[in-house]
């Protein structure tokens, strides 16, 4: 219908709506694009590059994704704070790895009302050098830590890349935690924690398979120790980093000063770690790893809407449907669950497509077959099954399939990131199986600088990046077999690294 015959009729805009109906699989770039365009994500139009406008159905998702990652960190003892999101330039250029890693991503202020700034500011790229100063200042006895503070808030970062809402842009949202320690064992002990912390919220809820890496020695943050982060793959085959740990050691600690009188009433130096979920790219990551060719699939726990309710009339006589459709989402509100009841003028049709699309993982259809019997039936987004349930049982259901529709899109991600681990014993292999989608386990010689000429010449080549060594694989030892060698270099193998495309 087109859009004027639509307003002639008097129906609202969601009659307008078409099939979604575009291969996710064949045409990622184009699905993502239109995805976040029709289900109104994102608007793109602000008027300053690679920033853009969060609608409410992206943010009332990332909102409950917040929520969630902030409860686990809570449970783990760290504690929420607020830091200005304005660093002098003095404290940013304290930490020199740091500085030189950063600067290029740096947003500048120099100018308030008529007056130059005695001192430029930066927007917070992250914000190390923003709390460090006063970590300084607040720890001064090993009774004050542990310290394990994190805060929830947006970063700015110019980035040079193309930009991609949720995916890169030049302002994102995230929760960077900050932690401090007596000793290097704790933490290395808080990066462990932080890995689970991912794989709880982000496997468990969010449905997201990864997999924990630590970079190599080339690839690592500015000013760390170590890298660990998280790699998701997108439909396209290209890895998609998600959070990050840091081990900062004393680096940081000792440009910063942040020093304890130990237990024997010693000066000591202390360690620390840091962790930075990007709470805007999992979203990102989430929909692209989750969606289908008819649009979004959300998992039931962050899904902006639960539950749609369609009345689907006969003739003119609607009212006694709606008020059933009512009466099903007041005992379902009463239960915290996101309902909504569309009583537009759309057709019924239109509305499944527009619901479908949007991602709303249960659609209630209510006739006067289920208006008789006090019954609903319920069609599921993630498998497009339908049951009909009876009213009585429905609160006690609705739990039930909630469960099992974040169950079943988390199992069929996983299995299909399984299925995209592949091996590869020569550079023509590694090109053929990265073409075509894969993430491949290659032996490899060394993740210390001694590798990176062969990580250059995999770059050179196949514009493909060495991922890291899987967590999973250094925290229970395993080495490469013997007698396996890198095949770049030719030198004897010490690890296996992952190797992909990099988005
Ligand atoms: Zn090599």
């Amino acid at each position: 219908m087109s859009k004027k015959e639509s307003m002639n009729t008097n129906t609202s805009a969601v009659s307008e709506v078409e099939t979604f109906n575009i291969d996710k699989e064949e045409n990622f770039s184009e699905w993502f694009t239109e995805i976040v365009k029709r289900a109104e994500l994102a608007d793109i139009r602000y008027n300053v590059k690679g920033f853009i406008v969060c609608r409410q159905w992206s943010t009332i998702a990332m909102k409950r994704m917040f929520d969630f990652y902030e409860k686990e960190l809570d449970k783990f003892g760290h504690e929420p704070t607020i830091f200005p999101m304005v660093i002098p330039e003095s404290n940013f250029q304290i930490e020199k790895d740091h500085v030189e890693g950063f600067n290029p991503e740096v947003f500048w202020i120099d100018r308030a009302g008529n007056d130059t700034l005695e001192e430029k500011l930066i927007l917070r790229p992250t914000s190390e050098t923003a709390m460090y100063p006063l970590y300084s200042l607040w720890i001064r006895s090993w009774r004050d830590l542990p310290l394990k503070l994190y805060q929830s808030g947006s970063v700015f970062r110019y980035e040079g890349k193309s930009t991609r809402p949720f995916l890169r842009s030049r302002e994102f949202w995230w929760i960077e935690s900050h932690n401090v320690f007596q000793t290097m064992e704790e933490a290395i002990a808080q990066t462990r924690e932080d890995m689970q912390i991912a794989y709880n919220v982000m496997t468990d809820i969010f449905g997201i398979p990864i997999i924990y890496f630590q970079r190599p020695e080339w690839d690592k943050f500015a000013g760390a120790v170590h890298t660990y982060a998280a790699d998701t793959l997108m439909p396209d085959g290209k890895f998609l980093q998600l959070p990050s740990t840091h081990l900062l050691g004393s680096n940081f600690a000792k440009a910063f000063n942040i020093t304890y009188t130990d237990q024997n009433g010693e000066e000591k130096i202390a360690y620390q770690t840091c962790y930075g979920p990007a709470i805007s790219r999992i979203f990102g990551g989430m929909i692209a790893v989750h969606g289908d060719n008819n649009g979004l699939i959300f998992p039931f726990d962050v899904a902006p809407k639960q539950i749609v309710i369609v009345p689907i009339p006969k003739k003119e006589d609607i009212r006694h449907l709606e008020e059933y459709c009512i009466e099903i989402a007041d005992v379902l509100r009463k239960k915290d669950y996101r309902v909504k009841i569309d009583m537009s003028d759309s057709r019924p049709g239109d509305k499944y497509y527009f619901w479908e699309m949007k991602g709303v993982p249960l659609r209630f259809e209510i006739g006067n077959k289920e208006f008789k019997k006090k019954d609903i039936t319920i069609f599921r987004r993630d498998t497009r099954e339908r049951i009909i349930v009876s009213f009585d049982k429905l609160v006690s259901i609705v739990a039930d399939i909630g469960k099992a529709i974040t169950e079943n899109i988390r199992n069929k991600a996983q299995t299909k990131f399984d299925e995209s681990i592949s091996d590869a014993n020569t550079l023509d292999e590694l090109e053929e199986r990265i073409n075509d989608k894969k993430m491949c386990k290659i032996p490899w010689c060394s993740i210390d600088l001694d590798g990176e000429a062969c990580a250059v010449e995999i770059k050179d080549q196949l514009a493909a990046t060495v991922r890291g060594r899987d967590m999973r694989e250094i925290d229970a030892g395993v080495i490469s077999k013997k007698g396996e060698k890198c095949f770049i270099c030719g030198k004897p193998a010490s690890c296996y690294v992952y190797v992909g495309k990099q988005y």
